[in-house]
């Protein structure tokens, strides 16, 4: 790739010392591993590397931070000086907006991540659509910069590469997909760990409670829509935090003959976050980009200040439109 040239000039340049590593909002295994794999390149090039994140790390995904690997909050570098700013797996610059302004202050930004909807807003743009995951990306620098994969970064890079694909289900994987996978696990990270971690670690007493979340479900488009909600008084209720519904919409998308699932549940104030899922071949991604927010054909969503009733009537609109 061209951009792994402008990519090695940036890391073969020593007066470059401090770089900035950042994983989007409410993060996922493909922003974190991948944010594990950065650190473990930029380090072969005697770089100092800081994962800087405010929210908080999903407890199945915190055994990927080990040793001296560590997030840390904007407030810890605020006297830091960054000379290469990488933000990760994320579209567009909203995805990080609390920590925009570190991103800008650094001498070189670059973006390394594989959503069709990027809207290149760094330097330098690594943005591989094809690739299933920004892990799968990372690996193919790190390849192509001739650098190592030690057990620790090939760890986080397989956890990025499994969620993303939903243990290789999805559509975006892709023989090179097994391939990568394959001299990852060949580095000898604990791939049990590894997986009872990721998914066989749910609080039995927030299962039971899934319950209700799942009383909310609604077919429209003969049966092809599906929509889920969980609204303020719903999580208070349950005292659910943000991250124990993960899961919940591509769940509802294993229903025989739903092609489009809508998740909308309420995030902070008047906010809403949706997620929107497919199977076959509608774009999830068109209706986001129709509501200000992106993501890929088969996965995508958007936030919203709007009511959950009337967001789930303009998305049935939308979808009921696109699906005839
Ligand atoms: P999720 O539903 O898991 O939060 O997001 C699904 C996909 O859509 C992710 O790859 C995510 O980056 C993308 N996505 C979700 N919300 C937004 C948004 O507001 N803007 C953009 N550009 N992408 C989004
Ligand atoms: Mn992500
Ligand atoms: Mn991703």
């Amino acid at each position: 790739m061209e951009q792994t040239q402008a990519l090695k000039a940036l890391l073969e340049d020593q007066s470059l010392e401090t770089v900035l590593i950042l994983p989007h909002n409410m993060p996922d295994g493909d922003t974190l591993g991948s944010c594990i794999g950065v650190y473990h390149l930029i380090k072969q090039y005697n770089k100092m590397g800081y994962i800087v994140l405010n929210d908080d790390i999903p407890s199945n995904l915190s055994f990927l931070f080990e040793g001296e690997l560590k997030c840390v909050k904007s407030d810890d570098v605020s006297d830091v000086a960054f000379d290469i700013c990488i933000a990760v797996d994320a579209g567009e610059t909203k995805l990080f907006e609390d920590r925009e302004p570190l991103f800008r202050k650094g001498k070189h930004t670059v973006c390394i991540d594989h959503h069709k909807t990027n809207t290149h807003y760094a330097a330098l743009n690594i943005v591989v659509v094809e690739a299933s995951s920004t892990g799968e990306i990372v690996y193919m620098l790190t390849e192509e910069l001739g650098c190592t994969i030690n057990a620790q970064s090939a760890e986080g890079l397989y956890a990025a590469i499994v969620t993303d694909t939903g243990s290789f289900r999805y559509s975006n994987t892709r023989p090179l997909t097994f391939s990568i996978c394959e001299k990852l696990v060949a580095t000898g990270f604990d791939f049990n760990r590894l997986n009872v971690e990721i998914y066989q670690n749910k609080s039995y007493e927030k299962l039971l409670l899934l319950n209700r979340v799942f009383e909310t479900l609604k077919l429209y488009c003969d049966g092809k829509c599906a929509v889920v909600k969980l609204s303020k008084q719903l999580i208070d209720l349950l005292a659910l935090s943000e991250y124990d519904t993960d899961g919940i919409v591509e769940f509802v998308r294993d229903i025989s003959g739903v092609e489009v699932v809508v998740f909308i549940r309420h995030l902070y104030d008047h906010a809403h976050k949706v997620s929107m899922r497919s199977k076959y071949n509608f774009d999830v991604s068109e209706i986001a980009l129709a509501f200000k927010g992106g993501g890929h054909t088969k996965a995508a969503g958007f936030k919203s200040d709007d009511t959950i009733e009337n967001i789930e009537s303009k998305l049935v609109e939308a979808i009921s439109k696109a699906l005839n």
